[in-house]
């Protein structure tokens, strides 16, 4: 158990002890915590709130908060209203100057917490009536936490890679990506193991949660980064062979303050990619992947999203593949052939792509793995994950076992260089 939720269980234990005939309350002035409250029926026991976020720092679609005061064993109902505020215009997907449609904060199944976020279980499946969504869990702590699914933090980010170098000094090293917009750290991590030379090393890119609110993309990353540490044979050989860039939070003011981020503005986060960004972390990527290109050490780029609620697997966004070179168009069909081998349950890859051009978004070239495809050598991969997020195994677990089977994916699609026959470049 952590500090965190040992403070949390006795933060609980205290409110029951205090608090004489318990009563329900709801907070949410957390990190990454989201809810305005619509009100508290102390009686039946349901929670009515909607998303918090600003539309003008996108998509409000995230909610994430705390109810205290639980009767130990009791059932709890929350409801989660559709948001009223107005989406800004140029936000994508049909939303502009329009409320934002419910099912983006209404997924069949929410999450719940009882022991400070450590684990996350589901609710009951959801009852959608008029625009509400009404979940149910028994409840059997005194303080619970419900969320949209389950979240991931910049804290959690942080902590994760300190521990990963506290166990393995001699490959995992931390740094900071850049500070944000708002002052706030932006924790990474690179993995490199053995004697080989840097010059003589694969270059690859992870990164997640240019978008705040789809929390999964960032387990993904996690599932991946820990399978990158440990014992497997396989990870071994990876990173041995490979230097691996990982951030875990790209967008980390809008996901410490619980807003959705996507279509936000001045600037989509993952239409940032220009050669002006808005976003600190965007520039300080950018230079990274650039001076990695610049001397022959880069080969992969992913960035880890959550898609549409109706998607039922996970699957790649490219860049339109005449964009792409015909090496490129080679290693991106090696790649998602050995994808296709690996990411093969409980979340099986959808072997059809998608690609963003220009009929996508107006700003396509400013989308990450379309600049990494126009910035870096005509052998390099790079893709978008979008991880299904409104299923049955959507969950930390089921996410991160995406997570590790995408980084199976590189190490076999790496067995092969990618960049045999690419000396014209
Ligand atoms: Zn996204």
């Amino acid at each position: 158990m952590s500090i965190r939720s040992a403070l949390f269980i006795l933060a609980g234990l205290l409110f029951a002890a205090t608090a004489g005939r318990a009563e329900l309350t709801v907070s949410s002035d957390f990190e990454n915590g989201s809810a305005v409250g619509d009100g508290i029926d102390q009686a039946t026991g349901t929670i009515r709130i909607h998303p918090a976020g600003d539309p003008q720092r996108g998509w409000p679609c995230w909610w994430y908060f705390r109810v205290d005061g639980v009767e130990l064993g009791r059932t709890l109902f929350v409801e989660i209203d559709r948001t009223t505020g107005l989406l800004p215009s140029e936000t994508g997907a049909g939303n502009e100057g329009k409320p934002l449609n419910p099912v983006w904060s209404q997924p069949a199944q929410a999450v719940f917490s009882t022991d400070g976020g450590e684990t996350w279980r589901r609710t009951e499946t959801g009852k959608s009536n008029a625009g509400r969504m009404r979940y149910a869990a028994k409840v059997d702590a005194a303080s619970v936490l419900f969320a949209w699914g389950p979240p991931f933090t910049p804290t959690d980010g942080a902590e994760l890679i300190q521990q990963a170098v506290a166990e393995h000094p001699e490959f995992v090293q931390a740094f900071e990506l850049a500070k944000t917009r708002e002052g706030r750290a932006v924790p990474a991590a690179v993995v490199r193991a053995g004697k080989k030379p840097d010059a003589e090393r694969y270059g690859i890119w992870v990164q997640a949660r240019q978008h705040a609110w789809e929390s999964g993309g960032s387990w993904v990353g996690v599932g991946l980064f820990r399978w990158l540490i440990s014992d497997d044979p396989r990870a071994v050989a990876l990173r041995e062979q490979a230097v691996v860039y990982y951030v875990p939070v790209m967008d980390v003011d809008s996901v410490a303050t619980g807003n959705g981020g996507k279509g936000q503005k001045p600037n989509d986060h993952n239409r940032d990619w220009s050669a002006k960004p808005h976003f600190p972390e965007v520039a300080a990527a950018q230079k990274f992947i650039r001076t990695l290109s610049d001397e022959g050490r880069f080969d992969f780029f992913v960035d880890l999203h959550n898609p549409g609620a109706g998607e039922p697997k996970p699957y790649f966004f490219t860049a339109p593949h005449e964009e792409l070179s015909e090496l490129g168009r080679r290693n991106l069909e090696r790649f998602v052939t050995a994808a296709r081998t690996e990411i093969n349950g409980p979340l099986p890859l959808e072997p059809k792509q998608k690609t963003s051009g220009a009929n996508y978004s107006s700003k396509w070239r400013e989308i990450s793995k379309n600049w990494v495809v126009f910035n870096t050598r005509p052998h390099v991969v790079a893709v978008t994950l979008e991880t299904a997020w409104n299923t049955p195994n959507s969950t930390a677990a089921g996410y991160s076992t995406v997570g590790k089977q995408l980084g199976l994916a590189i190490e076999r699609y790496l067995r092969e260089s990618p960049r045999a026959a690419s000396s014209k470049e």
